[in-house]
């Protein structure tokens, strides 16, 4: 096969993913990444059309062309990665002054001192540095959890690493191509480079269709299972996940608490300050009670103003201290608002998981404790079935 068919082959691909991409993201325009992997597809559309244009254009102009449009390829996908990892964009200085530096180094490998060679090293320069980049910002989370950041990750790697050592590969292969020898293995070579260039096309685009997959899915997931107001997990959520810790806490023979929580005369705040001001009041009592709890402790929101914790591995002593002191601290930290402070209380009913216990079972005598609290005032912890301190 003839490089300029691989090369037609390659920009039809490019212009196809490009398309594909565009489409997506004009759909989807919230999922980050998307538009600038879209536009690194595009300058690799660009860059297989300047390869085509070779006959029709000053060479100065093509190389330079062809030089900006692969690193920019590189450089979106790099920008893309960060861009779905959430962090920060870059200072476009460094990348545009490099693209800058590699244009005009490789006009003058053109015009004044013409050297193949280096023009060809220099291409994959830039674009292998950001390739490898890419690998580095999306190999996080772990394999298991998001298997496509890695997959995406391995190939940008490979093609970085092959752009960046493929100068070598001809010095290797054909070190006579200067004067005209080994013309054979650099036709070789050379439809070996545009091969590998398509594959990494095709699948880049898969690993980025892939990542756009994972975001919505994890998005779905995230609108399925945790409550908008609060964000912490809703209902359901919160007992398939205290379903599996009943189950651990069977294997294993640990501990699991429950705590049932009820915010103290809670319609009054509502009536006083609003709707909004009940909201504030929610989303304050969730920030104070997560940040008393450990990363293994489980809150879910089981409606209104009700809340559950589950504690996995804590003593009965331990439950009852992180009750209270979840209690002391809401009853200290009133809500500050523009209207002045809210005050609020809160009651807490403790249990802890007995052999036997259904998650209903469980969650319905941390409720019983709950009312006890109630009736015995409010502002208070209330336990059954904890074992007393000794
Ligand atoms: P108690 O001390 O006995 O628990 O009294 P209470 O007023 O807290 O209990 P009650 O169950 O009578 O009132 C709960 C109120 O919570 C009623 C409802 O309007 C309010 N509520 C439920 N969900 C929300 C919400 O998402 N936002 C706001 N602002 N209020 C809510
Ligand atoms: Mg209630
Ligand atoms: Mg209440």
């Amino acid at each position: 096969m003839h490089s300029p068919t691989l090369v037609i082959l390659a920009g039809i691909l490019a212009a196809l993913v490009t398309t594909v991409f565009y489409a997506v993201w004009y759909f989807n325009k919230g999922i980050p990444g998307l538009r600038l992997w879209t536009l690194s597809f595009f300058c690799a559309s660009v860059f297989c059309a300047s390869l085509l244009m070779r006959d029709h254009v000053p060479e100065v102009l093509l190389v330079m062309l062809t030089q900006a449009s692969i690193a920019m390829v590189a450089y979106f996908c790099f920008l893309g990665s960060r861009a779905y990892m959430g962090r920060a964009s870059v200072p476009h200085g460094y990348a545009a002054s490099a693209i800058a530096a590699v244009m005009a180094a490789a006009a003058y490998f053109t015009v004044v001192q013409p050297q193949m060679g280096i023009r060809f090293a220099l291409a994959g320069s830039v674009s292998g540095v950001c390739f490898l980049l890419t690998a580095h910002t999306l190999a996080r989370g772990g394999f298991r959890n998001v298997p496509a950041r890695y997959l995406f990750a391995i190939v940008a790697s490979l093609h970085g690493l092959f752009l960046l050592l493929r100068p070598l590969l001809f010095k290797l292969a054909a070190p006579d191509a200067g004067n005209g020898a080994d013309a054979g293995m650099v036709a070789l070579l050379s439809q070996f480079v545009v091969l590998e260039a398509t594959l990494s096309l095709v699948l880049m685009a898969f690993g980025a269709l892939m990542l756009t997959n994972e975001y919505i899915t994890r998005e779905l997931r995230h609108l399925a299972e945790v409550d908008p107001l609060t964000d912490v997990f809703n209902r359901r959520a919160f007992l398939t996940l205290l379903e599996k810790a009943i189950s651990s806490a069977d294997r294993t023979q640990s501990g699991l608490s429950v705590l049932a929580i009820d915010l103290d005369h809670f319609k009054k705040v509502n009536d006083t300050w609003g709707h909004k001001g009940g909201d504030d009041v929610l989303r304050h009592f969730v920030g104070l009670a997560t940040s008393c709890l450990r990363n293994e402790d489980v809150m879910g929101r089981m409606g209104g103003e009700e809340f559950a914790i589950f504690l996995p591995n804590a003593s009965s002593e331990g439950t009852r201290a992180i009750a209270e002191r979840l209690r002391a601290m809401v009853a200290s930290q009133p809500v500050a608002t523009d209207r002045g402070p809210i005050g609020l209380t809160v009651s807490i009913g403790a249990t802890q998981y007995l052999p036997g216990d259904s998650s209903d079972a469980l969650l319905q005598r941390a409720d019983e404790a709950m009312y006890l609290a109630k009736e015995h005032g409010r502002n208070r912890v209330e336990a059954l079935a904890l074992s007393r301190p000794s």
